[in-house]
């Protein structure tokens, strides 16, 4: 299903070592694998002296610490965070406290849409609830450091609160979990908005960078055609939930068996929260029903025209 999308899964970065990819731009791989996180959360350092680090990751202690043993002699001036899931943000933290570093984000987290009964929950499973920026930074705000400017470029979708960091007067994007070169990122409300996401998706494809750097595995080379290529593939899955509601009402897991052809049993949940982004924005279109607000035990129909 997901053949359709050039993916690289070639990565080969160990943790706890700090690598220079790019002049100024040097990553650190944390040992959080999982098929969410692939071989881990990538943290970014940027710049050299003076310096910011996005994405700290998880909290984790031998991550924090070989990342600030990778900056020793340096000046950490601030800490950008994409979005506050548990193994992006929670590092902010305790590297603030070493450093006394701003820490610049969109937001807290929060919920792309107000919760239905027993969402809280699930929420607060993958969130940093904690999590509270020094500086929220809006849409197109840039904050420069010594020798580096980054932009925030909102794109809500994978969470309400998700922010891209655009390295200005380079080609480079830090694109968080929003695009990945293996794989498509999970999008589950009530954390995530399908509707958000693909428009997030076309907000990017406008834009000049032609490298994203992402928060798990390597490089998006080539980025403005990728992002095309995960437009289609998200407007393939949308065609493909219609095509099973054709042929009659589905409750979701009728539709992920239908869509998803095997599928990793650990994702099924996850495929199912996936489904139901999409459901939630064909309900929102009045294109599909279902009875009372889109839910992950609903059972849904076609619209008829
Ligand atoms: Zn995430």
């Amino acid at each position: 299903m997901a053949d359709d999308i050039p993916f690289d899964r070639t990565f080969d970065l160990k943790p706890g070592k700090a690598e220079e990819i790019a002049p100024g731009v040097r990553r650190l791989l944390a040992d959080n694998p999982s098929p969410f996180t692939f071989k881990g959360t990538v943290s970014y350092i940027v710049g050299r002296g003076r310096i910011a680090v996005i994405d700290p990751g998880p909290d984790d202690a031998r991550h924090i610490s070989a990342l600030l043993d990778a900056v020793h002699g340096e000046t950490v001036t601030h800490i950008f965070v994409t979005h506050t899931h548990r193994d992006h943000s929670p590092a902010a933290a305790r590297i603030k406290a070493a450093t006394g570093a701003t820490v610049v984000a969109e937001g807290p987290h929060r919920a792309a849409r107000p919760l239905h009964t027993g969402e809280a929950v699930r929420l607060e499973a993958s969130a940093d609830m904690e999590f509270r920026p020094d500086l929220s930074l809006p849409d197109g705000e840039v904050v420069s450091g010594d020798g580096w400017s980054l932009e925030g470029v909102a794109t809500p979708g994978h969470t309400a609160n998700h922010m891209a960091f655009a390295l200005r007067d380079s080609e480079f994007l830090f694109c968080g979990d929003h695009v990945m070169a293996w794989s498509t990122p999970v999008v589950a409300p009530p954390d995530g908005a399908m509707s958000d996401y693909m428009a997030s998706l076309h907000k990017l494809a406008q834009r000049a960078e032609t490298v994203y750097f992402p928060g798990h595995g390597g490089a998006v080379r080539d980025a403005p055609r990728f992002v095309a290529h995960y437009i289609r593939h998200r407007a393939g899955r949308e065609s493909s939930i219609l095509r099973r509601l054709e042929k009659g009402a589905a409750d979701i897991p009728t539709l992920v068996r239908a869509i998803y052809i095997g599928l990793d049993p650990r994702l099924v949940r996850a495929a199912g929260l996936s489904v139901l982004a999409h459901l939630e924005d064909l309900v929102a279109r009045g294109i599909v029903a279902t009875d009372g607000p889109a839910s992950i035990s609903g059972t849904y129909r076609l619209v008829s025209g």
